[in-house]
């Protein structure tokens, strides 16, 4: 019988295939790794300068902690670098692939793989010396199997919700499941956003005690941009509060308000009239109008929702931590491991979600490897 079985050719299950030589991905779509093609628009943002818990979403930050430090950024630049890939800094200590994100791959399929495509994982059971997991091309057995399906994002490149059913068939509980690293939509108070379509200004978003500085966008359908985005992992509901400016500047009271901002007009105007104040001479503004004013330093609100799965980069909420040990083979079922997004770990966007993606996948194939010679 066939070592490991391991669901999904992405990030997570491509990266412990190196490490298990005789394993076989079983991967539904005709090509592997869809999701990191598109990743960092086409250059794959494959990991940050300072990786830690404190910047992932997670049910356990000391388990993460240690599956990280066991395989950091400093041994992901390492391997990548010796396959001849040196990732270069882009923005907030964010490595990216020099060239296009085919690079990456490629270092992924180096060791060529044994990759059944086109193969619909549909379940999977408990046999006496292992697993039997079902497809759309009959069944496959291994004595391990490793999950590492991903999450729910992005259905039309593969996502797909098999890692949390077979994982709750197992006997494993799935924490709430949301879209994450996606925009926020609007209720009625705030319908001015959309108005404000193609918009970009920069931002400082506060949300359940976490802070982002960074761009924020209006589009059509509510608000994005990466502050945005990174805002959505921790929110769930309630408000969020933005700043589109750190104080108000001192004004002339000669001069007509957006006339004064350090902001898009368009956007002061839409603001102004939001709150019902008149686009006038600072001067002729009462008291409380001045108060009124302070928002722009401090404005909360509570969005509608997100713009959901389709166009959410990452699922936060996945399989319970508290039920897998530190080689991520499962409490509750010998034998079985998990890897990647499916697990209840998401990172904040900067290349978080692909170092735990390697890391929980180097974890994983160690945890198989002494799994299979006990
Ligand atoms: C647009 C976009 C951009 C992103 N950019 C970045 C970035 O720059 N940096 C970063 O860190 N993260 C980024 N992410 C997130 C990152 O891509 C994921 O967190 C990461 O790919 C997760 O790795 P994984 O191996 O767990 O899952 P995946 O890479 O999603 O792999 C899962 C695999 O399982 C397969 N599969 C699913 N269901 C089945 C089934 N039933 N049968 C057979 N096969 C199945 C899928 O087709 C897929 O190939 C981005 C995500 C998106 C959507």
């Amino acid at each position: 019988m066939r070592g490991t079985l391991i669901i999904g050719a992405g990030a997570a299950g491509l990266f412990a295939s190196r490490y298990l030589p005789n394993a076989l991905l079983l991967e539904h779509n005709p090509k592997p790794a869809q999701k990191i093609k598109i990743s960092g628009g086409g250059r794959c943002n494959v990991t940050n300068k300072e990786i830690s818990p404190s910047h992932y979403h997670c049910g356990d930050s000391d388990f993460v902690a240690k599956v990280l430090q066991n395989y950091d950024n400093t041994k992901l630049l390492h391997f990548l670098a010796k396959a001849g890939c040196h990732p270069v800094v882009r923005k907030k200590g964010q490595y990216f692939c020099p060239r296009s994100s085919s690079e990456l791959i490629n270092i992924l399929l180096s060791h060529r793989p044994k990759i059944e495509l086109g193969c619909e994982v549909m379940g999977a059971k408990r046999i006496e010396k292992g697993f039997m997991v079902y497809t759309s091309k009959g069944e496959f057995l291994a004595k391990s199997l490793l999950i590492a399906s991903g999450g729910l994002s992005y259905k039309k490149i593969g996502a797909s919700g098999i890692g949390y059913e077979i994982a709750k068939s197992f006997g494993h509980t799935i924490t709430p499941l949301r879209p994450a690293l996606v925009g926020l939509t609007v209720q009625k108070e705030q319908f001015w956003f959309k108005q404000l379509a193609g918009i970009s200004m920069r931002a400082r978003v506060e949300v359940a005690g976490k802070v982002f500085e960074d761009d924020i966008l209006f589009t059509h359908k509510g608000i994005s941009g990466p502050a945005i985005l990174n805002a959505s992992l921790y929110w769930e509901r309630g408000a969020i509060i933005l700043s589109f400016l750190p104080r108000l500047p001192k004004l002339s009271p000669h001069k007509i308000i957006s006339t004064q901002l350090p902001l898009p007009k368009r956007f002061v105007k839409a603001f102004l009239k939001s709150i019902g104040i008149e686009d006038k001479k600072v001067g002729e503004l009462s008291l409380e109008e001045k108060k009124r004013l302070g928002l722009l330093c401090r404005y909360p609100f509570a969005p509608a929702g997100t713009f959901g799965y389709e166009r959410a980069e990452v699922t936060k909420g996945g399989v319970r931590l508290q039920e897998i040990a530190e080689d991520m083979q499962s409490a509750v079922m010998p034998g079985l491991f998990f890897a990647g997004e499916v697990l209840d770990v998401t990172g904040e966007l900067g290349g978080y979600n692909f170092q735990w993606a390697f890391s929980s996948a180097y974890a994983a194939a160690k945890g198989i490897k002494q799994f299979l010679v006990e």
